[in-house]
Parts: structure tokens; C-alpha cells; sequence
């Protein structure tokens, strides 16, 4: 994954976290008010420039809101940013199989930027449930 993309999901990561501690006021303020402090029309700018994918995340949020794992999966997926194995799936990874082909696409990671498995291998989860 290119560096801005897993930047962007970093960003929305910490946003999801901090919506999930009610602390998302607190958040923008220190993402937004860095170089351009005082300067409000720019940071509205600015946030709408994020891309409405963020704010797209409305529904899904609402769904996890009261959901505490949901926060230990974030920052799971934080750590993975950090460790640069973000987007890989877990489950194919222990498989054995190259990283080129364990890759959650990327749509899932829009709708759920914490997650620790593609798709396929969700679904064999659920199966064995
Ligand atoms: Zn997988």
C-alpha cells in the first residue's frame, strides 16, 4: 500500500478512535489547528478535502459506536500501521501465502479500516461459527 493511502487510513483510524472516546472535538482540534491555527474557513476546507470517505463512515460508526473491541481493533490496526503490515489479512498471512496475495481490498478497508481479514477468509470464519 502507497504511504499517503496507509497515511489516510491512519487518519481515519484515529478519527473512529476518538469518535468511539467522545473525545472527536478535542481530536480535530489538534489535526486542524497545526500550521494554519486560526484560520476556520481553511480547516472546514481543509476537512472536506479528506475526502467524503471519512464521512462516509457515519453508518458503520453508528453500528460500533458501543462497541469497546472495536477500540482494541483500532488500535491493533494502528500498531499494524506501524509495524507497515497494514491491509494485509492475518489469516492469509499465517497461511503461508505471499503478501501480494493476502491484501484486504481496499473497499473493505474503507468500510472497516480495522480489519484484520479479507474478505474470503471472513467469510470462512463465519462458516465455522
Ligand atoms: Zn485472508
Amino acid at each position: 500500500m502507497k504511504t499517503d493511502e496507509v497515511r489516510e487510513f491512519r487518519t481515519l483510524l484515529k478519527l473512529l478512535q476518538a469518535r468511539l472516546r467522545g473525545d472527536v472535538e478535542q481530536l480535530k482540534e489538534e489535526a486542524f489547528s497545526g500550521s494554519e491555527s486560526g484560520n476556520d474557513q481553511r480547516s472546514s476546507n481543509h476537512m472536506a478535502e479528506m475526502g467524503s470517505d471519512a464521512w462516509d463512515l457515519e453508518f458503520s460508526l453508528q453500528l460500533v459506536e458501543s462497541d469497546q473491541g472495536v477500540l482494541e481493533e483500532i488500535s491493533h490496526a494502528l500498531k499494524k500501521i506501524d509495524a507497515g503490515n497494514y491491509g494485509l489479512c492475518e489469516l492469509c498471512i499465517e497461511q503461508g501465502k505471499p503478501e501480494a496475495k493476502a491484501r484486504i481490498a481496499k473497499a473493505r478497508l474503507q468500510a472497516i479500516p480495522y480489519a484484520r481479514n479479507c474478505i474470503e477468509c471472513e467469510r470462512q470464519k463465519e462458516k465455522r461459527r
